[in-house]
């Protein structure tokens, strides 16, 4: 269901035709994190990383200015539970934007602060879907080595349950990342997560070369491997309503279910050859904004800068419709840009009329 201040036909028209207003943004509200994984993207060493995030006053402001087709944000980072204001950020973009749901992705080592926002925003906005990617990528010992936090698997869990049992319109999902740090023992991991702890509400993507972070060559075979099995294991699994990440009941959850294979068989197409599938709706119907508020396309393209939002008296939509965003636009058409990152998948297949069949087939399965 949309929030009241979207309006139906405006959003439908820009996803299939218009394509000038973002449906859904990702913003990264803070490149600070407890956690430090082997193949995170962000640089540590630089002590600019940690500078200048838009102060809540900015926000405020780029919050009103971000069209009329916004449906979801992803507030991020770093961890984005790093940064404390999480709840007024988030209730800025309640207050000032057309947004339905908030995606949040953590590493789960804060369960107080994270328990406690999403009782907050769920008492702020009764109309809000919240859905938390928890990041979970091996057995407990070994996932807390790899991100360097002490008890961050029992943390996890423990956020997992807080969350899953305040109210249906919080959704929490356990996130494995297949990369090549686990790709070897990707089964252990997922019958430890749902035989073990009981999980039932899982997902997975895989690793992608970004910022500092460079997949080895030759683990991209097995890490291929290993997330086709593991993509295969949750759809048997959901099939027998093992795993429930959505409302099979609901029309919705039966979309985003339907989206999430359609996905998995792109990614699997794509990853060792790399190729183009579909166009890609990035800096049309998604885009991302930095810590400082630089605003880009996607989180790959970091040559394609499309502007400052300070430099724009936080007027996104004034980027989104510059020349610069113009001409990123055809060169991501006309250069037929593919790859695998999952977020922008999402709005492509949502976007993309070759799609629609698939996707309305599923409402009757
Ligand atoms: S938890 Fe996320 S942001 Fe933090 S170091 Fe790991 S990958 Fe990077
Ligand atoms: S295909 Fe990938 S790299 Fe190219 S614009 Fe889309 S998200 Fe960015």
């Amino acid at each position: 269901m949309l929030t009241k201040k979207a309006k139906l036909l405006h959003v439908l028209n820009n996803i299939y035709f218009k394509k000038i207003e973002p449906v859904s943004v990702v913003h990264f509200i803070t490149n600070r994190c407890n956690a430090r994984c082997s193949f995170c993207f962000i640089d540590f060493e630089d002590p600019n990383t940690f500078k200048s995030e838009l102060t809540l006053s900015e926000i405020d402001k780029l919050t009103k200015n971000l069209g009329k087709s916004l449906l979801n944000v992803n507030l991020t980072g770093g961890e984005p539970f790093a940064r404390k204001e999480i709840i007024d950020i988030a209730k800025l973009y309640i207050k000032n934007t057309t947004i339905q749901s908030i995606y949040v992705t953590t590493n789960a080592s804060l369960p107080e602060r994270v328990e406690e926002f999403a009782k907050s925003i769920i008492n702020f906005d009764k109309n809000i879907q919240l859905t938390f990617q928890i990041s979970i990528d091996d057995l407990p010992e070994r996932h807390d080595e790899v991100r360097k936090i002490q008890n961050l698997f029992d943390n996890c869990i423990e956020t997992y349950r807080r969350l899953q049992k305040i109210d249906e319109r919080v959704n929490p999902i356990i996130s494995v990342t297949v990369s090549h740090e686990n790709c070897e023992n990707i089964e252990n991991i997922f019958q430890y997560l749902t035989v073990k702890c009981k999980i039932n509400s899982l997902k997975c993507t895989i690793v992608r070369d970004e910022g500092v972070y460079k997949t080895p060559n030759e683990k991209k075979e097995k890490i291929f491997k290993a997330y086709s099995w593991l993509t295969n294991k949750i759809k048997e699994m959901s099939k027998k309503k093992k795993i429930n990440n959505y409302n099979l009941k609901s029309i919705q959850g039966k979309l985003h279910n339907k989206k999430d294979e359609i996905s998995w068989e792109m990614v699997k197409k794509m990853y060792l050859n790399p190729k183009y599938i579909s166009p890609c709706h990035a800096g049309s119907l998604f885009g991302i904004i930095s810590s400082k508020g630089l605003v880009y396309p996607c989180e790959i393209l970091e040559d394609k800068l499309l502007g400052d939002l300070r430099d724009n008296d936080m007027d996104f939509m004034k980027i989104w419709k510059n020349q610069t965003t113009s001409n990123t636009k055809k060169f991501i058409l006309n250069s037929n840009c593919n790859c695998t990152y999952e977020c922008a998948l999402t709005y492509n297949i949502l976007g993309n009329w070759r799609y629609q069949p698939h996707l309305m087939s599923s409402v009757f399965d």
